[in-house]
């Protein structure tokens, strides 16, 4: 049921549920609560669209590591929304997955209950009433049973505090702000600053048309290759015809991908042994090479060395200069930050307008109205790209002035660092609940299983009380 619109003036509109987001998330929220509950749900969102992380990250490029095969909802949402859509791509470039989720939003008429272009502002907890009392920043109040945040982890763009920037006179961009009619990069300098999972896309979509690039780097990351390709008719009926599989699969894995876990050693099979396996998954391409191998790749440090020597020998392979090969190189172990999926990042370091400018050896000193400067060297840019990621998992809540128990604000609550019950709920926020919040495997997950994991414990819990007759649930500390 839709909330009228309601303002600061009047009485709250009263709700069952709350849904701060429209992303794969709250999207699923609202269909669990509305369509299998009968509950009374309002979703907020701060964008025009559904889609989340999808809707605002729009960079050339952007695309997803997880394979569109199982990078969406899973029969637990429509068995027949499976067999009705079709991926073109094996990795579905985000048009593609944002497509996806607004198709969803009509197939399940989510929109009627979804308030767009709506930034929830501030929720505080009423103790008497026993509600959480939500206003937006268009003005409207709502007192809500259950507040339920599925904000993402990765949704407040992160901006270093570069000395200078505010002087610099060309264009600069966050790689998740990036604007709607797009950057012309013809004919011009650009520095992309990162070289994050987002960095390692943006960088060969760029290089082709800028005049001269500049990639400055602080940390390498170990990129696998992607090995994208075009799903034809029958590669698509024959994904189809494997849902029931894959899901099942997919739920009983480690980190909600349809892949077996592996079990041997690293260690226990010849050297001639490991270079095959090694071979195949780096042929075959995608998150498979760590997923998929050996067992023992983040349990034993020996093991994990014989990843990391597999990838200095591959990245030397593709890049021509050793010394630029050399600091593409990671020096740390394999698997221990997000290993992002490349199509020709490491070749653009071939090409002859690229510069790879390592921060930790010469830093960035100062932004200056021409570019940047580094302790070594000056350079002059017309755009600055930031792919310096996002203030990660408790940046968005934070935002938002969330109070509970005796006006505590979240904030000073987890001023030491986050405390939940498995990234679920927190001590003095009854009926607060975080759909992949701080302390989940969120990220480290193929997100659409973990955020249906997530919504589904909500739901069961909500259903719980309202059969027991109990007004509200929160952990102990
Ligand atoms: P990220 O992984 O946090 O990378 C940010 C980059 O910016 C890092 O290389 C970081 O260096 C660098 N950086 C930050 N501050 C800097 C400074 N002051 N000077 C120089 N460098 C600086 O962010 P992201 O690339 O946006 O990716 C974030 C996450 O989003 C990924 O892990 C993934 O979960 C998700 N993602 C997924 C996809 C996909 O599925 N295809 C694509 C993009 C993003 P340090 O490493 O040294 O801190």
């Amino acid at each position: 049921m839709a909330a009228e619109q309601n303002t600061a003036q009047d009485a709250p509109t009263e709700l069952d549920a709350l849904v701060i987001g429209a992303g794969f998330a709250g999207m699923y929220t609202l269909h669990r609560l509305r369509d299998k509950l009968g509950l009374s749900v309002q979703v907020c969102e701060a964008g025009s669209d559904v889609g989340g992380t999808w809707y605002w990250n729009r960079y050339p490029g952007a695309r997803c590591d997880s394979e569109s095969a199982y990078y969406m909802f899973t029969d637990h949402l429509s068995k027949e929304i499976l067999q009705e859509w079709t991926w073109s791509e094996r990795y579905a470039a985000q048009p593609e997955i944002l497509s996806y989720l607004r198709f969803v939003a009509d197939r399940m008429d989510l929109r009627r209950d979804i308030r767009f272009d709506t930034r929830v502002t501030s929720a505080w907890f009423d103790e008497a009433a026993a509600r959480w009392v939500v206003t937006t920043d268009r003005g409207e109040r709502f007192a809500a049973r259950f507040l339920i945040t599925g904000v993402g982890c990765l949704s407040k763009p992160f901006k270093p505090k570069l000395p200078g920037l505010e002087n610099f006179s060309g264009e600069c961009c966050h790689t998740a702000e990036w604007p709607r009619g797009g950057i012309d990069f013809s004919g011009k300098r650009v520095a992309v600053i990162g070289t994050g999972a987002t960095a390692v896309q943006v960088v060969p979509e760029i290089a082709p048309d800028a005049a001269h690039l500049y990639v400055f780097q602080r940390t390498p990351s170990h990129d696998l290759p992607g090995r994208n390709f075009p799903l034809d008719e029958a590669a698509a009926a024959q994904i189809k015809g494997r849902y029931d599989e894959i899901w099942s699969t997919a739920r009983n894995s480690f980190g909600g991908f349809p892949v077996p876990n592996p079990q041997t050693s690293a260690l226990e099979v010849s050297d001639e042994e490991r270079r095959r396996r090694y071979d195949a998954a780096w042929e075959k391409g995608g998150l498979g090479f760590g997923f998929g191998t050996f067992g023992d790749l983040l349990l034993s440090k020996e093991a994990n060395d014989t990843a990391v020597a597999y990838f200095a020998e591959r990245i030397h392979e593709i890049v021509d200069d050793p010394q630029v090969a050399d600091r593409l190189t990671p020096k740390y172990p394999f698997f221990t930050k997000r290993p992002p999926l490349e199509h020709g990042y490491y070749e653009a370091f071939n090409r002859a307008n690229v510069t790879l400018v390592d921060v930790r050896e010469t830093p960035i000193e100062a932004i200056t109205a021409a570019g940047i400067r580094t302790s070594d060297d000056d350079f002059p840019v017309d755009v600055i790209i930031l792919a310096t990621g996002f203030d990660a998992m408790t940046g968005t809540l934070f935002d938002i002035d969330i109070r509970g128990r005796q006006g505590l604000p979240l904030k000073d609550k987890w001023a030491d660092g986050p405390r939940t019950y498995l990234g679920l709920t927190t001590a003095g926020f009854p009926n607060l609940f975080m759909i992949s919040g701080p302390q989940s495997p969120s990220v480290l997950t193929n997100m659409p299983v973990s955020i249906e994991q997530h919504v589904e414990w909500i739901a069961d819990c909500i259903a719980y009380l309202n059969g027991q007759g109990i007004d509200s649930i929160e952990p102990t500390p």
